[in-house]
C-alpha cells in the first residue's frame, strides 16, 4: 500500500507490461532502464494497446540526458521525474495524473490548471518537460560556425527547485548539426 493505493511491483519490463495489461492500473511508475524491456518499450507497447492507451504513464528516473527523456515523453509517457524524487513529489505527481486521465476531454485539450496549491508549485517546479511553446519565445541565434540561422526545435524545462529554473533551447543549422542553448547562461554548445 503506498498512500492508499494496493500498489503491484514487477521485476523487469516484461513483468511489468503483463501486470499493466491484466490489472488495469490507474497509473503506471516506471524507471527506463529496466531488464527485458526497457522503459521506452514498455511506454510504446502500453500506447498502442487498447486497454491500456489512456492510462498515465509517470517515469521516474536517474536518467539525466535530455535525449533519453525526449525518448521517453514521445513514446508516450506524461511524465517524468528525475531521481531523486521525494516520495511525496512522486505521489503527487501520481494524482496529477489520475485527475487529468479523469477530466480528460475525448478531444485534446490542455491539462486544467490546479489550484494553486504550495505542493501544486512543488511537483510544477520539480516536473520536467519539453515543450516547443515556451513562455518566453526563443531566442534568435546564428550558427557560430558558419553563419547561418539556427532553426529552433523544442524547449526542455527542468531545475532543481523553484529558485533555480531551468531551460535548455535545442536548435539546428542544417550544415553543422544540434545546438543546445542554455537559458540562464546564454551560452549556446554544439552537441
Ligand atoms: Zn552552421
Amino acid at each position: 500500500m503506498l498512500a492508499g493505493w494496493v500498489v503491484s511491483e514487477a521485476a523487469d519490463g516484461r513483468e511489468a507490461l503483463v501486470q499493466a495489461l491484466t490489472a488495469k492500473p490507474r497509473v503506471i511508475v516506471t524507471e527506463l532502464w529496466l531488464p527485458l524491456i526497457d522503459g521506452v518499450a514498455l511506454c510504446e507497447i502500453l500506447r498502442r494497446d487498447r486497454s491500456t492507451s489512456t492510462v498515465p504513464i509517470l517515469v521516474v528516473t536517474s536518467e539525466t540526458r535530455t535525449i533519453e527523456l525526449a525518448r521517453a515523453e514521445r513514446a508516450g509517457a506524461d511524465a517524468v521525474l528525475i531521481k531523486p524524487s521525494t516520495p511525496d513529489i512522486i505521489v503527487s505527481e501520481m494524482k496529477r495524473l489520475i485527475e487529468d486521465a479523469r477530466t480528460a476531454a475525448p478531444v485534446a485539450s490542455p491539462p486544467l490548471p490546479a489550484p494553486g496549491a504550495r505542493r501544486t508549485a512543488l511537483v510544477k517546479a520539480h516536473r520536467r518537460h519539453f515543450t516547443t511553446t515556451p513562455d518566453e519565445p526563443p531566442a534568435s541565434l546564428i550558427c557560430p560556425i558558419c553563419a547561418q540561422p539556427l532553426r529552433y526545435q523544442e524547449t526542455f524545462v527542468g531545475g532543481v527547485s523553484v529558485n533555480h529554473p531551468e531551460r535548455w533551447d535545442y536548435f539546428e543549422c542544417t550544415r553543422c548539426g544540434r545546438f543546445q542553448y542554455r537559458y540562464r547562461t546564454r551560452k549556446l554548445r554544439h552537441l
